[in-house]
């Protein structure tokens, strides 16, 4: 497991401790209104919208659904927290931190609750809720609660007659929207490092998966965060989300999801005020398998980049190129290697996949599975749906793929793996960047001198070699090309969280 808890090494996604983390049997709560100034409102419109789990198809419950106007007051209370003097505005940075802290010990302290909560709503296996988000949310929050008081600008010379110096300072109010994948998980990637620099934020969950964003607004409350520090709107992105895009009072935004909602959040930014902009929009990324490679720990990572968390997955191993020596033993044990993947009920221990999200993530998988049959790839294993309760796909591999298939160009987001040949280190590095994405990549050789010349060649923000998914608190995170803009995580982090502004001081001959 890397520090974070992501898979690297080609471990299982499945959690191994001595003694199995087990679901909360009870449910304290589900919290699910709209969450402004640390209290709990419902919609000025008065609508709500219901919340299903994927695996059984029940109606979980029902979430009051924001809109413009919720949006509105959330803004609203977001901009006092942040104005002059006030408590959060005057809070000393070490505080800040320690608030951050004490957060973190509250996730940990509920942890089999959010565990549960997070696979009734997404349909995640429980152990991977447990040991891998959840593990995810309290390092990134631990690690963020670190930097608070060491955000320092810096001292700089010009001549004797000035004093120069920078601070960096918070942005103000951030609006921030985070998809279902992985909803506790990019929520707290959204708003740690927003809050560590001293902002306040607006966040709006996916609508699909809005419930253990919802409870950290219980949280948040009971550390406590001043009111308003932290506001969450649920509601549906087109509605909630588009009006904290075009909002004239929010400063910055934060997304993660689709490049073509990407692309309409940066429109609204630059057609109400030029707020900033960060985007992590996903990407088709190669894992290149080269012949002199660790071959079990090749066919193990790249397996499991392809099908953690149900292939829903920004990382996902999307595009794996093998050396064409070990072409079809790769394919083989790629296959064999699924024998033994359970699929079912995610809080079974011994699952490893449940369901998709939703039924259109269900049908547009299915839909590309067979544009990949029809356009000539060739079926090794899988390529169906399993039974008719919860949306369920079969691990499914393709062998003897083409660039110029859909199923090698377009994101699938489910657990499908599209295994292409190569011969050549130039012919696999032209292939891999060939794309309009460019988020992360794998590379396996026991060659350092070629794992260091593709890493460097591969258009991508992050290069995984010999490990994947080895995401870690203190590495930035984010896409060349398509895949977005910016860098969330470590230290590059709070770059996208702060404004630096230079102070200059004349010194005065005359007071001699
Ligand atoms: P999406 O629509 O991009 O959703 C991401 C977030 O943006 C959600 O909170 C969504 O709200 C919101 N949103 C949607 N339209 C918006 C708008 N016009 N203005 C502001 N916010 C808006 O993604 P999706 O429809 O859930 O999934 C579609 C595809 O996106 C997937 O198949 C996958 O390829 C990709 N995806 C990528 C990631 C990633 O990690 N990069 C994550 C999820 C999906 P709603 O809840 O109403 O949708
Ligand atoms: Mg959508």
């Amino acid at each position: 497991m890397a520090e974070n808890g992501l898979i690297e090494n080609g471990e299982t996604d499945r959690a191994s401790p001595a003694v199995l983390p087990s679901p909360a049997k009870n449910l304290p709560r589900i919290y699910s209104k709209i969450f402004i100034n640390n209290e709990w409102h419902q919609s000025v419109s008065g609508k709500t919208f219901a919340i299903f789990n994927p695996a059984s198809g029940e109606r979980i419950c029902d979430v009051e659904e924001g809109d413009k106007p919720d949006v509105d007051k959330a803004v609203e209370a977001a901009r006092t927290a942040f104005g002059h003097g006030s408590p959060w505005r005057t809070l000393d940075t070490s505080a800040r931190g320690r608030l951050l802290c004490k957060w973190a010990d509250l996730i940990e302290r509920d942890r089999h609750i959010l565990a549960t909560l997070e696979t009734m709503d997404t349909g995640k296996p429980f152990l991977q809720s447990f040991a891998i988000d959840l593990e995810g949310c309290i390092r990134t929050l631990r690690y963020y609660a670190g930097w608070a008081d060491k955000i320092h600008g810096k001292s700089i010379p010009v001549d004797d007659d000035f004093v120069m110096f920078t601070r960096h300072e918070p942005i103000g109010v951030c609006g921030q929207i985070t998809p279902w994948n992985f909803p506790l998980l990019m929520f707290i990637w959204k708003v740690a490092p927003a809050l560590c620099c001293g902002n306040t934020v607006v966040i709006k969950p996916a609508e699909q998966a809005p419930l253990t964003a919802l409870y950290m607004g219980a949280l948040i409350k009971e550390v406590p965060f001043p009111p308003g520090v932290v506001n969450i709107v649920p509601g549906y992105g087109p509605t909630a989300g588009a009006a904290i895009a075009c909002h004239k009072d929010v400063d910055k935004v934060a997304f993660t999801g689709s490049t073509e909602v990407g692309r309409s959040i940066t429109e609204a930014a630059s057609n109400s005020n030029l707020k900033r902009v960060t985007l992590e929009l996903g990407g088709k990324n190669p894992c290149i398998v080269f012949a002199d490679s660790d071959l079990a720990l090749a066919v193990e990572c790249a397996s499991q980049g392809a099908f953690f968390n149900q292939g829903q997955c920004c990382t996902a191993a999307a595009r794996i190129f093998v050396e064409e020596p070990i072409y079809e033993e790769f394919v083989r044990r790629s296959v064999e290697r699924l024998k033994a993947r359970v699929v079912g009920n995610p809080f079974d221990p011994k699952t490893d996949q449940g369901p998709q999200i939703d039924q259109d993530q269900f049908d547009k998988i299915l839909e590309l599975i067979e544009s990949g049959k029809k356009e000539g790839a060739r079926l090794e294993c899988g390529g169906r749906a399993i039974g008719d309760v919860g949306h369920y796909i079969q691990p499914t591999v393709f062998s003897e793929a083409t660039d110029n298939m859909r199923i090698a160009r377009e994101e699938i987001f489910g657990p499908v793996q599209v295994i292409m040949k190569f011969k050549s280190t130039e012919e696999v590095i032209r292939r891999a960047n060939s794309s309009e994405f460019g988020l992360t990549a794998g590379v396996f050789t026991r060659n350092i001198d070629r794992a260091l010349t593709v890493a460097s060649a591969l258009q991508s923000g992050t290069v995984w070699v010999n490990c994947y998914n080895a995401l870690h608190a203190q590495a930035p995170f984010g896409g060349f090309k398509m895949s977005g803009n910016g860098r969330e995580m470590g230290e590059y982090g709070l770059r996208e969280y702060t404004e630096v502004k230079t102070i200059t001081i004349k010194i005065s001959r005359n007071n001699h």
